[in-house]
């Protein structure tokens, strides 16, 4: 799997559409100072489920949108698409290429798309879950990440390591059953009350 192609409209500097795509290998994104070239990471990491507006270097999440310029109006909305190349079918998916589609208005509305299809937050961390391209994965780094992992505790170091080994989706889903469980065996323990009152 490889990202082929980023697609912005109205993200950050990107008021019109703009389209950076990527070949197979390395790929160099040089500019001058504040030309945007963070911003394009910014991009891949938001449409990736990114939701914090500190790690994309704004105070509030509409800080994304295309806040105009002397010469320009503000825009309303952004919308972000990353297209993979999924021959090799590293994502669970049965399709050659994915696209994720990400939009946010200034409302506060926003929605997730996967294939142009509308979905939950959850099924684009689903999909991408263990393939290494998450948000917060290491395959991002920032500038001032490699720090962190230096300085991490030793508990977060190991979380670093489960991604990269992918036990992470396991632990994640034993965490949201064990949740489940304990709500039901609260449920359970409130019947056996009601039944206990009843008789
Ligand atoms: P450097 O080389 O200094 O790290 P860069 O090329 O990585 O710079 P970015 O940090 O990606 O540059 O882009 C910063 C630019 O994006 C600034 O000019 C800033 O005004 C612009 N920008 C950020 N958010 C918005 C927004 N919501 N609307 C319009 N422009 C924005």
């Amino acid at each position: 799997m490889y990202l082929k192609r980023i697609e912005t409209i109205g993200f950050k500097s990107f008021a019109d559409k703009t389209v950076v795509e990527f070949e197979k290998g390395v790929t160099a994104v040089v500019g001058p100072n504040g030309s945007g070239k963070s911003n394009i990471s910014d991009a891949i990491r938001w449409v990736l489920g990114e939701q914090s507006a500190k790690s994309l270097r704004g105070a509030k999440m509409e800080d994304i949108i295309f806040a105009g310029t002397s010469t320009r109006k503000p825009l309303n909305f952004a919308e972000v698409t990353l297209v993979l190349d999924n021959s090799c079918h590293s994502l669970p998916i049965d399709y050659e290429e994915v696209s994720i589609t990400r939009r946010v208005y200034r409302t506060g509305d926003g929605e997730y798309l996967i294939n142009k299809q509308k979905v939950r937050l959850k099924d684009v961390i689903d999909l991408i879950m263990d393939t290494g391209i998450g948000h917060d994965s290491l395959s991002i780094i920032s500038q001032d990440k490699v720090k962190a992992i230096v300085e991490a505790r030793v508990e977060e170091r190991r979380t670093i390591i489960e991604e990269a080994a992918g036990v992470l989706k396991y632990k994640m889903r034993k965490k949201e059953a064990t949740r489940k469980l304990e709500s039901t065996s609260d449920n359970l323990s409130r019947v056996q009350d009601i039944i206990f009152e009843i008789e």
